[in-house]
């Protein structure tokens, strides 16, 4: 029998002859618009930071009188002694700007979703997700033991015969708001009518789409003007646009007192530490209450549209911060995006498993902390690297 590291090393070599092995970098700064690594200063195109948050006087003035009062640690799980009024008070802001009656905090974005699928399906149901879902929501498919099946990317009649094939008595639709390696948005008042002539139950997962979409930067369901009753379970993570750490899913009453039974990954972890609650609390109210964030960001995400049709850059069909440019060849994403890192720009390689085979590319995310000039610096390095 082959030792341990024997198997896993030839699993690792062939990785790396595919150009698929992944590599860290030690990021020596705070999440900005630059990035210093290795000494370099890099413009930094791959954070998911949209608004420019994660590094914000106030936000980090809050977590630290959050640690002045609370400590470091919650010290338990909510269900035991780790759910401070810090926690408490946050999810009352999350259920205000949701517009819906109550909202619940997660550890993180993968919990979130690992914990909600598993709280509301299991054996003999349905879970019927779209096929680009983040890993997260796909996992907690396949961890439920409920029948669990994907639809083609957006297609709403697929979805439909689906549907239509089951007779499970629970069903349950997954779709994320804005998807993340591609960056268009799902056709959610669609997808919700489909989900309700089948008495299915809809769920979002609208961790790109908070704090980016909608008048106030109440994401997807803002955007696409729905109601609770359309997408009764809403989840949004807290780790990107609002600069800080953490999941909420908001919904009813009775859907959040379920999930606080229910959900292992909400009940068998320790509670972020209140710090985290405190500092996102403060970065809740420059997300709503500053639109020029928004503002600029889409004049940043027209501006690199533009430029980019301009010197022929594959882009893909998204009018969200995420802007991939598709370079197909897993070897080249990463030649390129190494010859980035050289002129001083830092993009993600994306290749398989994360996208479909064949579809590896640049994942270029804007920031409301980019300048005009930083896009013109990122469009002006992209041409010369030939992309
Ligand atoms: C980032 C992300 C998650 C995971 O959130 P974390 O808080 O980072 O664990 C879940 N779903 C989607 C669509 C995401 O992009």
């Amino acid at each position: 029998m082959k030792s341990l590291d024997a198997t896993l090393q030839a699993a690792l070599d062939e990785r790396r002859q595919q150009h698929l092995f992944r590599q860290r970098v030690n990021v020596a700064s705070g999440c900005g618009p630059v990035l210093v690594v290795d000494g370099q200063s890099l413009i930094n195109f791959c954070s998911n930071d949209y608004l420019g948050l994660a590094g914000h006087p106030d936000i980090a003035a809050a977590l630290k009188s959050g640690v002045d009062t609370y400590g470091t640690g919650s010290g338990a799980s909510h269900l035991i002694s780790g759910h401070s009024v810090a926690h408490k008070k946050l999810e009352e802001q999350l259920a205000e700007f949701t517009g819906r009656p109550r909202a619940l905090l997660f550890s993180s974005g993968y919990m979130a979703n690992m914990g909600i699928i598993n709280a509301l399906v299991g054996r003999h149901d349905l879970v019927l997700q779209d096929q680009l879902n983040h890993a997260s929501l796909l996992d907690g498919g396949r961890l439920s033991r409920a029948d669990f099946k994907r639809y083609k990317h957006c297609s709403l009649s697929n979805l439909q015969a689906q549907l239509e094939q089951s007779s499970a008595s629970r069903k349950l639709v997954v779709t994320d708001g804005v998807f993340s390696m591609d960056g268009d948005i799902a056709p959610l008042s669609e997808i919700s009518a489909i989900a309700a002539e089948h008495s299915a139950w809809l769920m979002v997962d609208d961790a790109h789409g908070v704090g980016v979409l909608g008048a106030t930067g109440g994401g997807i369901v803002e955007q696409q003007n729905l109601a609770l009753e359309q997408v009764p379970i809403l989840m949004g993570t807290l780790g990107k646009s609002f600069g800080t750490f953490g999941a909420f899913v908001a919904g009813s009453e009775v859907l959040i007192d379920s999930l606080i039974q229910f959900a292992r990954s909400y009940i068998y972890t320790t509670a972020l530490p209140p710090s985290i609650a405190c500092a996102t609390s403060a970065s809740l109210k420059i997300l709503t209450e500053e639109q020029w964030r928004r503002d600029h960001l889409n004049v940043l995400i027209k501006r690199f549209r533009l430029g980019g049709q301009q010197i022929g850059l594959q882009l893909m069909a998204s009018d969200t911060p995420i802007q991939p440019v598709l370079i197909n060849d897993d070897a080249r994403v990463l030649e390129i995006s190494q010859q980035l890192r050289d002129k001083g720009i830092m993009v993600g390689a994306i290749r398989p498993p994360t996208v479909p085979q064949g579809s590896g590319r640049l994942r270029i995310c804007l920031s409301a902390g980019h300048s005009e000039q930083q896009v013109d610096q990122l469009l002006e390095a992209l041409e010369s690297v030939g992309a």
